[in-house]
């Protein structure tokens, strides 16, 4: 599982890899740096889109070692700051207790109706019963796409009309699950709200009726982003923290991005953890983020 789950890093992050970080290789291999060679790295840091912030502190250290002794890794010295930045913010693990409600937010287009699909379809491969509800009542296509999820995972997906209420069907979705005995509810959202406002006041109508029926719904909120935009994200997905009580984030389509690295801004501008990551469109594409497995895939060439 370990092994696999290494692999599943290193084949994420290989687009960062080849386009950018390959000629890291050739630098992370010597034990004396020159300053042409400092700045070159650093180059390529930025490159990776670690954000200024964490490029700066990696580059601090590695300058203290190069002082401090007349050889040092600059791999290792890299790996263990790289770790310290992303230790920092552990994600809860999902441990079903009681019914546990999870609602999924993002934009449109960012993987949150794919991210829910393989949640639903992990959850459900560890024997734990599982509602999916498609609270995004207004795209027919994310309703569709939903349920092909849940017949793949085995999983019952609850739907209303087109344009229905959102709030009056996560209610419907929290009652069933409870009265069932169903360990999860996993709810769908709209992204494509026009303003923060009518955003805000969606997702607090959505809480409000999940309370009526379980008083601390709910438990988790997924803020899903595409790592194809690095830090050009960043901004609208603090405007979502904001809004809507995030606990956790999922970074999408790692596999498809130059800017794995984005990891590194995400975790220090958001300050909140990483619960998962996706590494393509499969039904096993969707693993717990780990710092160790991703520092590796990213700096061994
Ligand atoms: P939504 O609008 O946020 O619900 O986005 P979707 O779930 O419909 O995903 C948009 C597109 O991104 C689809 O073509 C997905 O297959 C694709 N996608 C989602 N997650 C990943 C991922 O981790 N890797 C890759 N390569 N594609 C993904």
């Amino acid at each position: 599982m370990l092994g696999s789950l290494f692999d599943k890093f290193k084949q994420g992050l290989r687009r960062t890899q080849d386009l950018v970080l390959a000629p890291l290789g050739r630098i992370l291999g010597l034990r004396r740096l020159d300053e042409a060679q400092l700045e070159e790295l650093e180059d390529l840091l930025l490159q990776a889109d670690l954000g200024v912030h964490g490029v700066d502190r990696l580059m601090a250290r590695l300058r203290t070692e190069l002082k401090a002794s007349a050889e040092v890794d600059p791999r290792a010295v890299l790996k263990d700051e790289l770790l310290k930045i992303l230790r920092q913010r552990p994600a809860k693990p999902f441990q079903a207790g009681g019914t546990q409600v999870v609602l999924l937010v993002g934009v449109n287009g960012v993987g949150k109706t794919t991210t829910l699909g393989k949640l639903a379809a992990h959850l459900k491969a560890r024997g734990e019963g599982v509602l999916v509800v498609a609270g995004d009542t207004f795209r027919a296509a994310a309703i569709d796409q939903l349920e092909r999820w849940g017949e793949r995972a085995g999983v019952p997906v609850l739907r209303n009309q087109m344009g229905g209420d959102p709030a009056a069907i996560a209610f419907d979705g929290a009652t069933s699950a409870q009265a069932k005995g169903t360990p999860w509810v996993l709810i769908d959202t709209a992204g494509r709200l026009h303003t923060k406002d009518h955003l805000m006041k969606e997702l607090d109508k959505i809480r409000r009726s999940l309370q009526k029926v379980i008083p601390d719904a709910p438990h988790r909120v997924l803020l899903v982003l595409d790592a194809t935009t690095g830090q050009n994200g960043l901004q609208q997905a603090e405007a979502f923290t904001q809004a809507a009580g995030v606990t956790d984030l999922v970074l999408t389509k790692l596999d498809g991005s130059a800017k794995g690295g984005v990891v590194v801004p995400i975790l220090e501008r958001l300050r909140l953890p990483i619960a998962f990551v996706g590494v393509g469109e499969g039904v096993d594409d969707l693993i717990p983020f780990d710092p160790e497995a991703f520092v590796d895939g990213l700096l061994d060439a």
